[in-house]
């Protein structure tokens, strides 16, 4: 079977026992176009079963963030940085509420990339990006990131070819050294389809209490529609490396995203197998001293 027809084939259909994030992980060969945006990859449940899921792993999150905060202290130890990317409407802000929003926030560090101001202009692009790396211990979280660089830039011509051409290699290489500082990146694509976008911008311009978040350039944005799925598998190819996979996860479901990047940011915690550090001073002594008081 053709190798494009064979991913089609097996899209959003997975053996049962893969984790989610095994069944969202970007390998080569990958057409975003053949992801089903409203497929839920490696979860048979329920919107009320992903609550359920969701609220248990909070406590298991809770605890690592804990303990990977504890390893931090010192100005050493691993830090975490999930980079969000996906089309407007595609529920970024639902992710930072709702998954983000339930972790500890003196231990999250939380940063929405805009379109560059004069200052960040002026400097190279990763500038902006290295600025806001997390710190040993922190979890970092980019709503948008540098791949704005190679996505808005690139659909609207903003700098010539070869420049943003360069910039997926430059990528690579940024993130091999942010992984060198010990920084751990999850990068996640939220995929959802035009029509589900349509009825969420419809919904935004329905609803008073939502109005603040539409935005009439997003209609014109629309009309770029396939140019971005293009710059964003370009993304996928070029940029999903063995050390910095893409995971790209259906978003049309927004329970199925919060419950993916839940799982997915529980799955790299559980991964850097996370102890608590030792006392850097002499426990007897000071149960001793404190006892004499
Ligand atoms: P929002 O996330 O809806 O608040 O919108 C932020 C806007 O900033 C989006 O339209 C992005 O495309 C834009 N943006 C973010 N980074 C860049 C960048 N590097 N160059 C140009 N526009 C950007
Ligand atoms: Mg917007």
């Amino acid at each position: 079977m053709a190798k494009k027809k064979q991913a089609k084939k097996n899209a959003g259909k997975r053996k049962t026992g893969d984790s989610i994030g095994d069944a969202l992980r970007v390998t080569p060969g990958f057409q975003l176009a053949d992801l089903n945006p409203a497929a839920k990859p490696a979860f048979s449940g329920k919107k009320q079963d992903a609550e359920k899921v969701m609220a248990a792993a909070r406590n298991e999150i809770d605890d690592l963030q804990e303990r990977l905060y504890a390893g931090g202290r010192d100005g050493d130890g691993p830090a975490v940085l999930l980079v969000v990317q996906g089309m407007d409407t595609s529920g970024k802000g639902g992710i930072m509420r709702h998954v983000v929003g339930t972790v500890d926030p003196q231990g999250v560090k939380l940063h929405a990339f805009k379109a560059p101001d004069a200052e960040e202009r002026r400097h190279p692009f990763l500038w902006r990006i290295r600025r806001e790396l997390p710190d040993p211990g922190y979890i970092g979280v980019f709503d948008r990131s540098h791949y704005e660089d190679v996505l808005v830039v690139r659909v609207h011509d903003l700098v010539p070819p070869s420049t943003w051409g360069r910039r997926y290699g430059q990528i690579n290489t940024f993130e091999r050294k942010v992984n060198e500082k010990g920084i751990h990146v999850i990068k996640v694509m939220l995929h959802i389809s035009s029509d589900e976008q349509k009825a969420r911008l419809q919904e935004r311009l329905d609803r008073p209490d939502k109005y603040w978040k539409f935005n009439p350039g997003d209609i014109d944005e629309r009309e770029h529609w396939e140019a971005y799925q293009e710059a964003y598998q370009a993304v996928l190819d070029k940029t999903s490396t063995d050390e910095n996979p893409w995971y790209v996860v259906p978003a049309d479901h927004k329970w199925y995203a919060r419950l993916a990047v839940q799982q997915l940011l529980l799955d790299k915690l559980r991964e850097l197998d996370l102890g608590w550090p030792d006392a850097d001073f002499d426990v007897a002594e000071q149960k001793k001293r404190l006892a004499a008081t």
